[in-house]
């Protein structure tokens, strides 16, 4: 075992403060990764403090993870020493159910190991996340990171990203589809790029006025203002996908009235029931699905680098210090990002 800097909460009403942490030694499969980026996701803000019930304390969140390899077990094969490799939401799972055999490792049947907050099979104890100075993964849940694109906007791709991606793929967005998005944040700016990359038709679905141009410059060819009901009526019976990023409990019944016949509403956002209650009828008369997705597998996630790296597709970040966490926090509460911050962990290797 190694102590590692870290930055974490000891409490749901504790500010992030740094703090030390044990990483395991290299084991065969190993690599060992010193993080040079790490993004800030709104699942850190709800595991620190809580939000969903079952933060093990103290909590080190990160699961947008850019770094470089500094040391590889003697059985790894798909990694070197100097190589940059990226890591997500996914630290390790049981490898031999039905979804892990088909690449869907984010619906182990026995539970996935989260890169924080999950039970590590190594230690006994609980994971801790990318704000720290390094981690060590078994190689199978690394990724490649494509060597044209920028290391730091790199980062929110391996949770923002791929959250995105997978419905997307899934529901076979492509050249002919019309897609809308939910809320223009990290996961929502990630879905506008995608989609539009894909061949999409894209529209934005936000609460907030002011970012109709940003929207526009992202690849969004309609913005929609949730809250004006007249905008909300001309785009009804439209989409064929829609994918709700609100991180908090909301209305869904008026976004399942733009699905078009058999469309599906993906809710990526907001855990738990909803309020208020969904309305069959539209969907009885109209074949349209409700439906929710996790994450992605490993062998998409590294598809969507992939995808990514052709395209030049990154995320739109504003770095920040490790120090300057828990004012971020309060930033992203109140949908003030443009669109994803990204943590430069040097600042907490130099601290
Ligand atoms: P974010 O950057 O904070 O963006 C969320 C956006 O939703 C905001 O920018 C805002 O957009 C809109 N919004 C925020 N509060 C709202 C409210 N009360 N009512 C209506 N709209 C609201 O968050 P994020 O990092 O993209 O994460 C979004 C959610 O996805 C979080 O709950 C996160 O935990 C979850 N998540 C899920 C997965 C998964 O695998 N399913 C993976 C990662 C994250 P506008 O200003 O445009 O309205
Ligand atoms: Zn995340």
């Amino acid at each position: 075992m190694k102590n590692v800097k870290a930055y974490g909460a000891e409490a749901p009403e504790a500010e992030l403060k740094q703090m030390s942490i044990e990483r395991r030694e290299v084991t065969p499969n190993d690599v060992e990764i010193d993080i040079l980026f790490c993004g800030v996701c709104h699942s850190d803000l709800h595991t620190a403090r809580n939000d969903w019930g079952g933060t093990i304390y103290p909590a080190v969140p990160g699961h947008e993870i850019v770094g470089k390899i500094t040391n590889v077990g003697s059985e790894v094969t798909q990694f070197k020493v100097g190589d940059m490799a990226a890591v997500g939401c996914l630290v390790d799972s049981c490898r031999t159910c039905d979804s892990c055999k088909k690449d869907l490792e984010q619906y182990c049947l026995t539970g996935f190991t989260g890169t924080y907050n999950g039970k590590d099979k190594h230690s006994g104890g609980h994971t801790f996340g990318g704000y720290s100075e390094k981690v060590i993964v078994d190689e199978h849940f690394v990724l490649k990171v494509p060597g044209n694109l920028d290391l730091a906007a790199v980062a929110p791709l391996l949770c923002a990203g791929i959250t995105t991606w997978s419905p997307l793929k899934h529901w076979k967005t492509g050249k002919h589809s019309k897609v809308a998005v939910v809320g223009l944040g990290g996961l929502g700016h990630m879905a506008i790029k995608l989609a539009k990359g894909l061949g999409a038709e894209v529209t934005l679905f936000s609460r907030t006025p002011g970012k109709t141009k940003d929207a526009k410059e992202l690849g969004a060819d309609h913005v929609v203002i949730s809250t004006d009901n007249n905008q909300m009526k001309s785009v009804q019976g439209k989409f064929d996908l829609i994918i709700d990023t609100v991180p908090y409990v909301h209305d869904v019944n008026p976004y399942v009235a733009t699905l078009s016949i058999s469309g599906t509403l993906v809710l990526v956002g907001y855990l738990g029931p909803l309020d208020p209650m969904l309305n069959s009828v539209p969907m009885i008369l109209g074949r349209k699905s409700v439906a929710g997705s996790v994450i992605g597998g490993i062998a998409e996630t590294q598809e969507l680098l992939d995808f990514c790296g052709k395209h030049n597709i990154v995320s739109e970040i504003e770095i920040i210090k490790m120090q300057d966490i828990n004012e971020a926090y309060e930033r992203m509460i109140k949908s003030d990002v443009r669109y994803r911050f990204v943590i430069d962990m040097t600042s907490l290797a130099n601290s």
